[in-house]
Parts: C-alpha cells; sequence; structure tokens
C-alpha cells in the first residue's frame, strides 16, 4: 500500500512534492488516478491527497480575465452562475463531461494534468487561449495550455510541479465561442469528436482572430493556425466555414480507437469545424452543444 499525505495547504503540498521525487503521485479527484492504480498501471510508492487544500478551490471572475484553482470540480464549474455568465461555452462543456458522480469529484487542475486526448475542456480551454500556472519550490510559471500538452497523457509538468490556476482571458462582448460534442457511443461517453471554435468580432462585424481546437482525434487538441489566422479581418460567409473544414479535414491524422476509426473521424471533423464556424457567427448565443 502506498504511504498517504493529505496536505492542508499549498505550501505543505509543494514540500510533499519537492521531498517526495517522482515514486510520488498526486491524486486530486481521483477519477483517473484511482482506475489507473486499480488497474495496475500505476503503483506509486505515496499518495499526496489534495482534497483538503482549499485555498486552489475557486472561480475568480475579474475585468479581464477569469481565474480557476486547480481544484475547483467540474460540478462547481457548471454550477457557477458567474462563470456561466463571463465564459459560457467552458460551463456548458464543463456540463457535457461524463455524468454527475464524475463531474462532482473531478477537477478541472486534474483534467488537464491528465492529459487524456478524449477530453472536452482542453480543447475548449485551447480555444479561449487559456493558460496554466505551475508551482513549485523552485518558483512558479505560467504557461499556455497548448504548450503544457504535449503528447498522449503527457504534460510539461515536472515531478515536483503543481498545476495551481489557470487563468482565462475573457472574451470581448462581440466574440462568438461555441463547442459542439459528437458522441458515437452513449450520451455519458466521452467526446468521439468535439470541436471548440473562438471566433474575435470587432463591432463592424470583420472577423477577428479565430482558433478552432478539436478533441478526441489527436494527443492534444488540433489546432490549425495558419489556416484560421486567414479568416482574420474577413468578412467571414458560409463558404469561409466550409474551406476552413475542409483544411482541417485534409490535415488531421486522427488515433483510430473504440468510438471511431481514423477515416470516419476525419469526415466528422471536417463537417463539425464547418457547423461550428457557423454557429459561431450566425447565432447570437454562445454555449456547448450535444450532437
Ligand atoms: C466514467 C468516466 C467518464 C468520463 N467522461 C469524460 C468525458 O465525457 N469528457 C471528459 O472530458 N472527461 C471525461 N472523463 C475524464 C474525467 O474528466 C477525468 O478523469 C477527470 O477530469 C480527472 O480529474 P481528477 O481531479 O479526478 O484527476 P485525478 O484522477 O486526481 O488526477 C489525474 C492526473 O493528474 C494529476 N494531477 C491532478 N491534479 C493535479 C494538479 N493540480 N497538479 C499536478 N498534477 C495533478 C494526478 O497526479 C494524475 O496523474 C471521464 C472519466 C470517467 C471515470
Amino acid at each position: 500500500m502506498p504511504r498517504l499525505l493529505r496536505p492542508e495547504t499549498l505550501s505543505e503540498t509543494l514540500r510533499a512534492l519537492a521531498d517526495g521525487g517522482d515514486d510520488t503521485k498526486l491524486v486530486a479527484g481521483g477519477t483517473a488516478v484511482m482506475l489507473m492504480m486499480r488497474a495496475g498501471l500505476l503503483f506509486p510508492e505515496q499518495l499526496v491527497a489534495l482534497e483538503h487544500v482549499r485555498e486552489l478551490d475557486y472561480v475568480a471572475v475579474e475585468h479581464d480575465t477569469v481565474r480557476l484553482g486547480a481544484l475547483t470540480s467540474l460540478r462547481e464549474l457548471e454550477r457557477s452562475a458567474p462563470l456561466a455568465a463571463a465564459l459560457p461555452t467552458l460551463a456548458g462543456a464543463v456540463a457535457l463531461v461524463a455524468n454527475h458522480r464524475v463531474r462532482g469529484r473531478a477537477t478541472i487542475g486534474g483534467c488537464l494534468c491528465e492529459a487524456d486526448y478524449a477530453s472536452d475542456p482542453p480543447a475548449v480551454l485551447a480555444s479561449l487561449g487559456a493558460r496554466v500556472r505551475l508551482k513549485s519550490l523552485r518558483g512558479e510559471r505560467e504557461v499556455p495550455l497548448t504548450e503544457f500538452l504535449v503528447g498522449y497523457y503527457e504534460t510539461v509538468l515536472a515531478d515536483d510541479e503543481l498545476l495551481t490556476e489557470v487563468v482565462i482571458p475573457r472574451p470581448p462582448r462581440a466574440a462568438r465561442t461555441t463547442y459542439l460534442k459528437y458522441m458515437s457511443r452513449s450520451m455519458e461517453d466521452r467526446p468521439c469528436i468535439g470541436v471548440a471554435a473562438y471566433v474575435g468580432r470587432d463591432d463592424s462585424s470583420r472577423v477577428g482572430q479565430v482558433r478552432v481546437a478539436v478533441a478526441g482525434a489527436t494527443a492534444t487538441p488540433f489546432m490549425l493556425a495558419e489556416v484560421t489566422s486567414m479568416l482574420d479581418g474577413a468578412l467571414l460567409e458560409v463558404d469561409g466555414c466550409r474551406a476552413v473544414g475542409e483544411a482541417y479535414q485534409q490535415a488531421i491524422e486522427p488515433l483510430s480507437d473504440v468510438r471511431g476509426s481514423a477515416a470516419y473521424k476525419r469526415r466528422v471533423t471536417g463537417r463539425l469545424v464547418t457547423r461550428a464556424l457557423e454557429a459561431a457567427l450566425s447565432s447570437p448565443r454562445n454555449g456547448a452543444f450535444r450532437l
């Protein structure tokens, strides 16, 4: 049986990580890590349970940014009225994760650190331009989420680092965001393909910055900045949306899994990127939708 530590503060947690080395595993909600231990895929010497570190459990909606404490549960995010008002697409996407029981335990920090390719929140956060704060006794750094996630179940976290906070810039009022989650097996499943779109717009309804992130197909949320940047400043019309969808379909190299073959996911990606952009442009409502 691994030794169990239950720190109550951030500094106690960082000390435990610094002393523990690479045989120490953090447990936030435990919805991923406990399953892996039960399956015999992980056998750490020491577990550091984070449930009593209350200082990392918050939603702070500020003028320019929204900050989420790493230990905030997905259920709290889903139920947060300030978050729903500031970032309705993120709040809506979180509500589409798994079921009440999982969301009640799972934390936003655990979700990002697990780095599972078939996850919803990372793609939405990537489309919103989120950054993450990492802390250790050696210091603190902030990195874009797109650089934090580097491969299948792989991040840039060092053994002694804790993800403490997710920082999301608040989109301008005219910007449009959407998330489309397509599940090929059941209504509680992970995404076969999920597409998150951010369309920056100014008051003249010209398009500003566009970011489109695809979940469920590749190791990390798939984004084609060189394609979406061509739309910057354009008057986006349906043809433009379709062209971006086609470019994503051409470029993506999906993994085949139980939710669909690579060829199937490729086609679904093309259709959903087009639909997500059309939805973002034509609908006055931002939000997340289950397909
Ligand atoms: C039945 C089921 C259905 C699911 N369906 C979906 C779905 O539809 N969509 C979806 O997106 N996800 C889904 N998930 C995944 C779920 O969202 C993740 O398991 C969850 O987000 C992980 O969060 P956690 O707090 O439980 O992490 P944990 O299991 O506690 O930790 C996960 C990993 O992150 C590390 N870690 C945790 N917190 C930190 C931190 N602050 N700093 C550094 N490292 C940390 C841990 O050491 C571990 O390696 C599902 C899971 C289950 C069990």
